[in-house]
């Protein structure tokens, strides 16, 4: 018979560890075999912690195609959907195949430089596009093939719907429900003066565009931040940002509201 794996990662908090202990004990007994790394066999991956170890997860095991499921030992929770007490019922749901797919769209960032680099970057909640240090960045930026405005600020933030509810929302940007296909623009700390013209809202992209951002003097230092991991470039020509055609499967169970979790944590 075909090997049933399931890949367990956890953050390192106690309680965490605590819960893989007892769920590896309750898979293990139902028949499956549980790792700690993710494989082309692997199931169904399971990450205990909050949403930063989900984020985390996904980033490690390089975006996978199985579905994954979160079970919540840190904040409120976006990403994670079953409490640890309900570790049973979980495993039965998922035996019985009562659960849904939440398909998560991602955010990439293409970065070329004049020294020939080319690299892309995923973002499950969001790109950050910003200078080093405290320096303001000054970049152009084009929607499709249109030249919209010279940014001047901190820095712009590119949220997906998923996303909204994290770095972007503590920006004044506005909360998305995952259902709609599309990027939300947030400027950090935008300069509007006599000098500076920048958007001072955010703005909102359909699935078909891009955004292109060249700073204005290549000799700035430019850092690319996706899910909070930062990566700096010199020389940057351009950075396109679009939707990733990657997926997450997050795997929700029959009471999963986005709308009330929005209201749990915000409200
Ligand atoms: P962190 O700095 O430890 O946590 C930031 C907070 O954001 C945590 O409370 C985290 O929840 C929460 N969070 C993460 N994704 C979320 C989502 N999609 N919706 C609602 N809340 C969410 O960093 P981390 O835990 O590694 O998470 C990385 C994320 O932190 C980044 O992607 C960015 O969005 C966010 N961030 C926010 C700010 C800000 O709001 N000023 C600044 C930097 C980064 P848990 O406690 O459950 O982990
Ligand atoms: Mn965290």
């Amino acid at each position: 018979m075909k090997k049933r794996i399931v890949s367990i990662f956890t953050n390192d908090t106690d309680i965490s560890l605590k819960n893989r202990d007892v769920l590896m004990k309750k898979l293990i007994d139902r028949g499956y075999e549980t790792s700690d790394e993710y494989s082309a066999d692997t199931e169904l991956i399971i990450c205990i912690g909050g949403d930063g170890a989900l984020i985390r997860t996904v980033h490690s095991c390089n975006f996978p195609q199985c579905p994954i499921i979160g079970i919540n030992t840190g904040h409120l929770g976006f990403f994670q959907e079953i409490s640890p007490d309900n570790l049973d019922a979980f495993i039965s749901d998922y035996e019985k195949g009562e659960y849904s797919i939440q398909s998560l769209s991602t955010v990439k960032a293409a970065v070329v430089t004049e020294d020939g680099v080319r690299d892309s970057h995923l973002g499950l909640n969001e790109i950050l596009i910003k200078g080093r240090h405290s320096y303001s960045i000054h970049l152009g930026i084009s929607i499709g093939n249109t030249p919209i405005e010279r940014f001047s600020g901190d820095g712009i933030l590119v949220a997906t719907p998923a996303g909204s509810t994290a770095y972007n929302y503590s920006l004044g940007g506005s909360i998305v429900d995952p259902r709609l296909k599309l990027l939300q623009v947030t400027p950090i700390a935008p300069m509007n003066t006599t000098a500076y013209r920048s958007f001072t809202s955010s703005i909102l992209l359909p699935a078909e565009l891009s955004l292109s951002v060249t700073p204005e003097s290549s000799d700035d230092i430019i850092f690319i931040v996706n899910d909070g991991m930062e990566t700096g470039y010199s020389g940057v020509i351009k950075i396109e940002v679009t939707i990733s055609d990657t997926h997450v499967q997050l795997m929700r169970f029959k009471n999963y509201d986005f709308w009330n979790k929005v209201k749990t944590k915000f409200l």
